[in-house]
């Protein structure tokens, strides 16, 4: 088999792994969210306490994972990954909680993902470093307290308004992850050239900074299939001429909006004429639900000048058009 689907997720894996820093130094832009940490993880440190429990929201690929693990690594503590959807039982995650020794770090990706029931049990974990576990099963079944060591929560998640208000309140330190710039955006690229060890013309590694929508996950994928172009169609190194060719040949987007990000700004010109349109009707028009359109793709199409929110409701912007091609209000004369 010539496409191995699930080899290319572990390959995947692999490859992000490889790319990932692992100090705070190695870690390119966030500027205020990674300034804060310092002192954070500095303070914690000096006191020899567990970190407060931090909740980390964003957009996916920002670097939510790779924070979570410098973090750990500055504090010189543990680190165990687990997510929402994955602890199916308050027992799954009592298993992981037991396992953690002196202020380790767990994180908890896609955290607005956790049953009620396993995030009930999480309160008490957080607050006070103790769990209630049953033992025995029937008429001897009982309770019985286990104290935890002391450790960090790091709860990541795409959808902070998903977050019930019990388990926010949980959290001592709140950090939003923004989109890239493209200067910061090429430096990752480099960057990431450098550890595949490809060279990279600075006007290429700009070019696929400035197509990869302010997301370095994206950035690093794009470099890897620009790589490939460059070994097959090129002399192996990555100038700006096979960056074009290679992105126009994956059909990569000239400002890198993906197909959710294409469908929601044409379905708003196509079929409501550029707005203003509610969000709710929007939303069901692209088959996507209100909270991921707003949380997730929003914020990049308004920040890019595509997309604005008017008090009457999304509003199509004159650059959206251009992008497409469309005259603005083609479709009134027609
Ligand atoms: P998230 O958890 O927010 O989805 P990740 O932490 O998994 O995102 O990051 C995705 C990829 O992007 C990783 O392979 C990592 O190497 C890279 N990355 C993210 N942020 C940065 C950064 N600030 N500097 C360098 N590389 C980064």
């Amino acid at each position: 088999d010539i496409h191995n689907p699930e080899k290319d997720r572990f390959r995947d894996i692999d490859f992000e792994q490889q790319l990932r820093p692992l100090s705070f130094d190695d870690f390119k832009g966030q500027e205020k969210v990674v300034e804060n940490l310092r002192v954070f993880v500095k303070a914690a440190s000096m006191r020899n306490e567990a970190l407060d429990h931090v909740l980390l929201h964003g957009p996916p690929g920002l670097g939510k994972t790779t924070l979570s693990n410098i973090i750990a690594n500055e504090l010189d503590v543990g680190f165990k990954l687990t997510s929402g959807p994955v602890l199916d039982k308050p027992g799954d995650l009592a298993g992981i909680l037991t396992s953690l020794e002196n202020n380790d770090v767990l994180f908890i990706d896609e955290i607005h993902r956790l049953s009620p029931v396993v995030e009930e049990y999480l309160y008490s974990a957080m607050e006070d470093y103790r769990i209630d576990i049953v033992i025995d099963k029937g008429p001897g079944a009982r309770s019985i307290q286990i104290d935890l060591n002391p450790f960090t929560l790091i709860g990541a998640t795409t959808r902070s308004g998903l977050l019930t208000s019990p388990l926010r309140a949980r959290f001592g330190i709140n950090c939003h992850l923004e989109y890239y710039d493209v200067e910061i955006l090429s430096d990752i690229v480099r960057r990431s050239s450098k550890i595949i060890n490809v060279s990279i013309d600075t006007s290429a590694s700009y070019e696929i900074a400035r197509r990869s929508r302010g997301t370095p996950r994206i950035a690093n994928s794009l470099l890897r299939r620009v790589r490939d172009f460059a070994m097959v169609r090129g002399n192996g190194r990555i100038d700006l001429d096979i960056t074009r060719f290679g992105l126009k040949a994956l059909n990569i987007d000239e400002h890198g909006l993906d197909e959710m990000d294409r469908k929601v700004l044409l379905t708003l010109i196509e079929k409501f004429e550029g707005g203003p349109v509610g969000l709710n009707t929007l939303a069901t028009a692209v088959g996507e639900d209100t909270g991921t359109i707003e949380e997730v793709y929003e914020p990049f199409l308004i920040m890019e000048g595509f997309l604005k929110r008017t008090p009457r409701g999304r509003v199509a912007t004159k650059i959206a058009y251009e992008h497409f091609g469309i005259a603005p209000g083609a479709w009134q004369n027609a």
